[in-house]
């Protein structure tokens, strides 16, 4: 049982650096582990609603996640390997108790997880805050707008809505307003839900009666509503039903309102008129495209937060590369901070940052090269790259030597003789005696094979995070 636990554990790892912060906070982050049956993952979510929705919208990136981490020894160490899954199924609270449920289950501690599971409508991302968020000439109308509402909600402006393309601080904002509301007025109620998850529950609620009176507790008690991308509620007329009720009573009840959509109101297809008009009763505000100096800022800020050193180089250079979405522009900076610790090597020239990104710049995503194979090596023997390519005959760079190769000769198709030159001008003979050796270790030796694996999870990992 630890094992899956551990390994749900790695797959939700790399799930959080594959998608938006709420998007995993409201989809992944609920959902429990339960069993592996038959080679497949089972894993608990709350409702059948969710269920629907994780299956149309996450189930292949789950799966993909997971099965990074099928059979794999967890690290060299290790003496079971995570189980083999080859695919993932999700199921509900109620549906669970049809599995016939293996010797080791431990039911308490998945009752426990389940029981954790709080409703997370009031969690707001602790780093979206004002302070974090940098202001410039394409957001400072908003944000002096979220401003003001955050420090007299249900005053003027009422609705506040947010619209601007993705990526570009909507979602920041609204957390920025829920966290300092939570912090200056501890005891007003703020409810804040992506429109997916709204019409989620709403959904939910109608199918079951009991439920139907929490969801409209829930909404109608709000002192403060925040509804996160309204622009999902095109063409959903039981949805906007509900949200011109709600709006309605907590409107007229003088509680704020707030919401984001990519588009204004107006252009919201198949949405209702008595809605989008509402919408556009109090403050609309556009957030553009930030400008080269402000994607510096932000990148600057960002790299300050994750207490990384980042050259002004490396910093201009990403600015340069995406001019629209501050969400990519991050993904770029995580990269190059995750690649530089990742060789030991600062990120604090164009060489690195090239090399870090080259592959998302190419658009060859998954494309690995001799260097790379090599450096990941360096990197887990903590051996030098002279040392590795050079004459020693120590077993501490020996052996790392010939994984290198083993793994060069695997992984890429490269000729003998040329993988003989990188390794210092070896003989092809050498090379085919280092692969040989290695591939017959892997057989009869568990550590090697350990950490012959987790070395390519390695070099795919930071292929992978580049995408
Ligand atoms: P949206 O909801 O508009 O799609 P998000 O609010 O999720 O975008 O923002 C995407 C990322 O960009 C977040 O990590 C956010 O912190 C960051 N971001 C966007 N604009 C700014 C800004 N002006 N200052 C700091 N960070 C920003
Ligand atoms: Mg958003």
């Amino acid at each position: 049982m630890k094992n899956i636990n551990d390994l749900w554990a790695r797959a939700a790892e790399v799930l959080a650096s594959s998608m938006s912060q709420v998007s995993f906070d409201v989809w992944i982050k609920t959902l429990v582990p339960l069993c592996a049956v038959n080679k497949k993952l089972i894993l608990v979510t709350p409702s059948i609603s969710s269920q629907v929705l994780i299956n149309k919208n996450y189930i292949e990136t789950i799966r993909s996640a997971v099965l990074r981490f099928s059979g794999l020894f967890p690290d060299a160490n290790s003496q079971t390997a995570f189980p083999e899954i080859d695919g993932v199924e999700i199921v509900t609270d109620a549906q669970k108790d049809e599995f016939i449920l293996p010797a080791d289950f431990d039911g308490a501690a998945i009752a426990a997880a389940l029981e954790k599971r709080e409703d997370d409508s009031s969690v707001f991302v602790p780093k979206y805050t004002f302070e974090n968020f940098v202001e410039a000439p394409s957001n400072d109308f908003v944000l002096a707008a979220a401003v003001a509402v955050a420090k007299n909600p249900g005053g003027r402006h009422n609705p506040l809505f947010i619209h601007g393309g993705v990526g570009l601080g909507k979602t920041h904002l609204m957390h920025a307003i829920g966290n300092y509301i939570r912090e200056h007025f501890p005891s007003m109620k703020v409810v804040c839900v992506p429109t997916e998850k709204f019409t989620n529950e709403l959904i939910d609620s109608i199918r079951n009666n009991r439920d139907s009176r929490d969801f409209r507790e829930k909404y109608r008690t709000a002192d403060v509503l925040m509804l996160d991308d309204v622009q999902f509620l095109s063409g959903k007329s039981g949805t906007q039903d509900a949200v011109f009720h709600t709006f309605n009573d907590l409107h007229q009840a003088g509680k704020q309102i707030i919401l984001t959509s990519d588009k204004p109101p107006k252009e919201i297809a198949l949405l209702e008129e008595r809605l989008s008009s509402r919408f556009a009763w109090g403050l609309t505000g556009n957030i553009q495209p930030p400008d080269h100096e402000t994607r510096v800022a932000i990148l600057k800020k960002k790299a300050l937060q994750e207490k990384y050193n980042v050259d002004p180089v490396v910093i201009n250079f990403i600015a340069d590369k995406i001019d629209s979405n501050v969400r990519e522009m991050e993904g770029l900076l995580s990269r190059v901070i995750f690649y530089s610790t990742l060789v030991g090597k600062p990120a604090d020239s164009l060489a690195l940052a090239n090399e870090a990104l080259k592959d998302y710049i190419d658009n060859k995503s998954d494309s690995v090269n001799a260097g790379d194979i090599i450096d990941a090596c360096c990197n887990f023997f903590r051996v030098g790259k002279a040392d590795i390519t050079g004459k020693k005959k120590n077993r501490e760079i020996v052996e790392p030597r010939q994984i290198a190769i083993y793994l060069i000769t695997e992984m890429l198709s490269l000729p003998l003789v040329s993988i003989g030159q990188l390794f210092g001008g070896r003989d092809h003979t050498t090379v085919m005696h280092a692969r040989d050796k290695i591939s017959e270790k892997i057989k009869s030796d568990p550590k090697t094979k350990a950490t012959v694996v987790n070395i390519r999870t390695y070099i795919s990992d930071v292929k992978k995070a580049l995408v």
